[in-house]
């Protein structure tokens, strides 16, 4: 306890010391450093604030060393990750190799595949897409046809994904793929990393209405695929892709709490534009409907800590199953509100009649919804906690 709080002390002063005043201003979608061959960064503050967090170990603090990372442990990374959130530090990069294949290469890749692949994400040399869902394979994920066939010393892919985040960016694309159409369905999926710039490999992209999301869809027409990048074994990719799941679903839930966003948070929304009476919102529904936002958020950061806690002692938890649901759904909830206490301030898309805050709360409105949408929908979550955590019977089963 002692060494944790002498580690915080430590972190604090650093961070006091490193981290760029802009680096610890809200951020906007277009001051995010995301890497990779094409990436650039947004401004010379954010390469210094991103180069100091590299060489200190502190992009991934709790990834082995010998791979980049900072060797910590899950407490002390929590401590760097609370650190940074105290002073609004922005995060310096923003990354799926990072939130989500890392840690599936990490338990799932061989040797050959974590040198390769772990410290280049660490070093933002590679920007990932994930390849997961296709246009008949969404939340029943594992009816995927994307095919691959082995030919010995490489696969032959043939096929499309959907909702490839960013693809037509990024350098690389971890896939799940069909290798085996015979067997029950999840027993005939491997997990294959697929380098965007082999010949066969395409994107077209596809606009979304909150002018953020960056959609494709992605082909593979007769793409060669070496073998050596299979992940894990052949045909038991089904595993590894869950696994990646758990971490995707783990940083969805925490989306709202990360770098601050340029949006003025409820409780500060709500002095500046409702009115007051003898120090009470004077519109009672809102007043009600804000107190209740309150509360939720409250048990939400509890529920945080009580996932985190019960991790570090090794108790299995139904916390990480239940935050991505209960975070996606907080963040639609104070986007309405936002909306709800702005009133017509909140509908400002563009124009400079609005400020960049009120735009950029409408255009986060709109992302909230995909967000209970992205990495498995809330119904397919509370379908999870259902089965996972109360034990529920199967719609249709015995
Ligand atoms: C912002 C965003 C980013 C994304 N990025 C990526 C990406 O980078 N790579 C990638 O591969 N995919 C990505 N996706 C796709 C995402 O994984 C799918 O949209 C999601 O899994 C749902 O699949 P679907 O869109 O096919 O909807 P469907 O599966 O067709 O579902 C339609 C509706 O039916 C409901 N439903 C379906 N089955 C059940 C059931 N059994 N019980 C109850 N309700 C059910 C769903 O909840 C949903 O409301 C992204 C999605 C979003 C919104």
């Amino acid at each position: 306890m002692q060494d944790q709080e002498q580690f915080r002390r430590e972190v604090r002063q650093w961070l006091q010391a490193n981290c760029p005043e802009s680096q610890r201003q809200p951020i906007t979608a277009a001051e995010q450093y995301w890497g990779g061959r094409r990436g650039s960064f947004p401004s010379e503050d954010a390469r210094l604030w991103y180069e100091r967090m590299r060489d200190r170990g502190w992009i991934a603090p709790e990834w082995p060393i010998e791979y980049g990372g900072g060797g910590l442990s899950d407490q002390q990374a929590r401590i760097i990750k609370d650190e940074m959130k105290r002073i609004n530090a922005r995060a310096p990069l923003y990354s799926i190799g990072l939130w989500m294949l890392g840690p599936a290469l990490l338990e799932y890749g061989n040797e050959a595949q974590k040198q390769q692949h772990v410290r280049a994400i660490i070093n933002a040399e590679t920007r990932w897409a994930q390849g997961y869902s296709e246009p008949g394979a969404g939340s029943d994920l594992a009816s995927l046809q994307c095919r691959a066939e082995d030919m010995g010393d490489h696969f032959l892919v043939n096929g499309s994904k959907i909702w490839t985040t960013s693809a037509d960016k990024c350098d690389w694309i971890f896939c799940l793929v069909r290798t085996d159409p015979k067997v029950k369905k999840q027993e005939g999926i491997s997990f294959l990393l697929i380098d965007m710039d082999t010949p066969g490999v395409s994107t077209s992209p596809i606009e979304l209405i909150s002018g953020e999301s960056e959609f494709c869809q992605t082909f593979f027409d007769n793409v060669k695929v070496p073998r050596e990048n299979l992940v894990g074994e052949l045909n038991k990719g089904w595993s590894v892709a869950k696994a990646l799941l758990v971490h995707e679903r783990k940083l969805m839930a925490e989306l709202g709490s990360d770098s601050p966003r340029k949006i003025v948070p409820p409780n500060e929304a709500a002095r500046k534009y409702l009115e007051f009476r003898d120090g009470r919102i004077v519109d009672a529904r809102l007043r009600l409907d804000l107190v209740e936002y309150n509360m939720q958020m409250h048990a939400i950061a509890l529920t945080h800590f009580r996932g985190f806690e019960e991790k570090s002692a090794g108790v299995r938890s139904a916390a990480p199953l239940v935050m991505k649901y209960l975070g996606t759904e907080a963040e639609k909830t104070k986007s309405e509100l936002l909306l709800a206490i702005m009133g017509s301030r909140g509908l400002g898309w563009e124009g400079d009649e609005f400020t960049p805050e009120e735009r950029d709360t409408l255009r986060l409105w709109a992302m909230s919804k995909a967000m209970t949408i992205a990495g498995g929908s809330s119904e397919i979550q509370l379908n999870v906690i259902a089965k996972n955590v109360l034990g529920l019977p199967q719609a249709g089963g015995t």
